[in-house]
């Protein structure tokens, strides 16, 4: 279970002015805001004067996650990832979700190379009300030549918004890219055996997180990432390898015992973000296809995994989508579910015995029905189950006769149309009985999937065929 921080031990060691800067009222309203981890420390300025350092100090260990969380950016967006303080989403939710970032090569032609950056920048799939995009650029080093990488790297941070990753293991080129970036946090990959210090050095002069290297090795790993942490590089970033086909059973066995570590053991040197490359499936002579395939899976297999960013090669909107969709889904919160708006919604342009149906405010369940009758002329009922979906909502009283009856009446769908005819979902199907005492109106019990509702309206709303 997670490690809980008591509300009065932070209170203890914040100003207490009450000051009101921080946006709460009290001083013990932010402590408790901050054992929730629902407000960032900064957020208190007094803090950070110069007679609060000690505390300061005490509070950042007393509020550190198992999971170090490390922030990456660009002169005008933020990526955060770690910070977990939690193995399992189920033991309290997961915050920050996995960052996606998409490579490119200093040796792809021009061109090429920013048409890949625009269509990064550009992926947006809309998902039960949400935009689901990209978060950043990795910027490969392939040609080993410190002035054509600094130049890509100076075009790529031009092209986009998004931070950026950068990749090779010679320090020469590393600094190359690093001084042509301006304002920027980039993520240096990376430091291994033969570099570590040329590049805890780069990482110290340019005040940026670095990701430490040692492919299948968790014993270099961990020598590694103790080397660097009292080198005094504080901000790391642990890649413990990835490999496709064989090594799978391997990379998902190293991925698992570095979170336990970090999680269930309070184990220093495990305690920080993890990268993962699905990009290697890219080696090989295989079809593209089954390349960007494999990509797919190892990424989606990570991130229930724990990988905290993965880089990816593919931009290939059938590929990604299944990985943004997966990490939407593990890092909803999940004791809130996603729901929308209660009330009414006017679908095309309905009349006075245009039907009306129901359903529940559980986001999924409603953009579901909703693109069931976009095409239709109709009125919709959304009831307040509290983001619960109909059979789940009718189990637990979510959804109950009442409410429905409620819903008729607030939302004054009784003076939009003449009949008294209501739609309800299968699923409700037990609560039709009730709602029909209780408001008054005939209750048609509707199809169990929502995709046979055209048809129903069709046949039992308006008797056609
Ligand atoms: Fe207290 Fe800091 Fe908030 Fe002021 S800004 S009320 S000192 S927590």
């Amino acid at each position: 279970m997670p490690k809980r921080v008591s509300p009065i031990d932070i209170f203890n060691l914040l100003p207490k002015t009450n000051c009101g800067e921080c946006g709460e009222e009290t001083c013990f309203a932010f402590a408790t805001k901050l054992a929730d981890r629902k407000v960032d420390l900064e957020l208190c300025k007094p803090l950070f004067e110069e007679g609060f350092k000690e505390n300061l100090e005490k509070l950042k260990a007393l509020l550190r996650p198992a999971v170090l969380e490390i922030r990456i950016h660009s002169p005008s967006r933020e990526v955060r990832i770690g910070g977990k303080v939690v193995m399992y989403r189920h033991e309290l939710r997961y915050d920050n979700p996995t960052a996606i970032a998409i490579a490119v090569s200093d040796t792809m032609p021009e061109e090429e190379m920013l048409a890949k950056v625009k269509r990064a920048e550009e992926f947006k799939y809309s998902y039960i009300g949400m935009d689901l995009t990209l978060d950043m650029i990795a910027v490969r080093c392939v040609s080993g030549d410190p002035d054509r990488f600094g130049e890509r790297v100076k075009k790529v941070a031009e092209a986009t918004e998004m931070p950026l990753i950068l990749c090779s293991y010679d320090p020469a080129v590393m600094e190359s890219g690093l001084s042509a970036l301006k304002d920027s946090r980039p993520l240096i990959y990376a430091a291994n055996k033969g570099n570590w210090k040329e590049m805890a050095d780069l990482a110290l002069m340019y005040g940026c997180p670095l990701v430490v290297s040692a492919p299948g090795d968790l014993n270099l790993l961990r020598s590694l990432t103790k080397t660097l942490l009292e080198y005094g590089v504080e901000e790391l970033v642990l890649d413990p390898g990835t490999y496709p086909d064989e090594g799978l059973k391997t990379t998902i066995n190293n991925f698992t015992m570095l979170r336990r570590c970090a999680c269930e053991l309070e184990d220093e040197l495990s305690g920080f973000p993890l990268l993962a490359a699905p990009i290697v499936a890219w080696k090989g002579e295989e079809d593209p296809t089954i390349k960007a395939w494999k990509e797919s899976y190892l990424a989606c297999m990570l991130i229930l995994r724990f990988a905290d960013i993965i880089i990816l090669n593919s931009i290939e909107t059938w590929s990604i989508l299944p990985i943004v969709i997966l990490r939407q889904n593990i890092y909803t919160d999940p004791v809130k579910p996603v729901s929308v708006e209660p009330g009414l919604r006017v679908i095309g342009n309905p009349d006075r015995n245009s039907p009306v149906l129901y359903t529940t405010n559980f986001a999924l369940t409603y953009y579901t029905v909703m693109d069931d009758i976009r095409d239709l002329d109709c009125y919709l009922l959304v009831v307040d189950t509290e983001g619960i979906s109909v059979e789940s909502a009718v189990a637990g009283r979510k959804l109950t006769a009442e409410k429905v009856a409620e819903a008729i009446k607030e939302t004054g769908i009784e003076k939009l149309v003449d009949h008294r005819k209501i739609i309800s979902p299968g699923l409700a199907a037990r609560i039709s009985g009730e709602t029909e005492e209780l408001s008054g109106w005939e209750v048609l019990v509707g199809p169990r999937d929502s995709s046979g509702i055209k048809d129903f309206i069709k046949k039992r709303f308006y008797g056609e065929g």
